[in-house]
């Protein structure tokens, strides 16, 4: 999985295609991903303490991390990543178009 929690990512199919979010978590074994902000479903709460007279909330429902791309911090553009190893063996996120590298010290 290329994306990382805190990434922005930019959306690419569905209702919420070309928003962008922050990841706010990754579902890792559904290969699905949480971004603040999209993706957003109706919520319907019960009675509780929290919602004495029952809810209706809105929150964000996971994506599939297909479905979305990594926006770039340098060049702020769609991109896929390559991983890089420098001269002393961390292995790198690089922005495959302006070749900044995004985080280092990875798997
Ligand atoms: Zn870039």
């Amino acid at each position: 999985m290329q994306v990382r929690k805190n990434d922005t990512v930019l959306v690419m199919t569905g209702d919420d295609r070309g928003k962008t979010g922050r990841v706010m978590r990754i579902l890792t074994k559904t290969d699905r991903v949480l971004v603040q902000g999209v993706n957003m479903v109706f919520k319907h709460m019960k009675r509780s303490m929290d919602y004495p007279h029952g809810a209706r909330i809105q929150r964000e429902a996971p994506l599939a991390v297909g479905n979305v791309m990594l926006v770039c911090p340098a060049c702020s553009k769609a991109t896929r990543v390559a991983m890089v190893t420098g001269a002393d063996g961390r292995h790198s996120r690089t922005c495959k178009k302006c070749k900044q590298a995004i985080t280092v010290g990875e798997e």
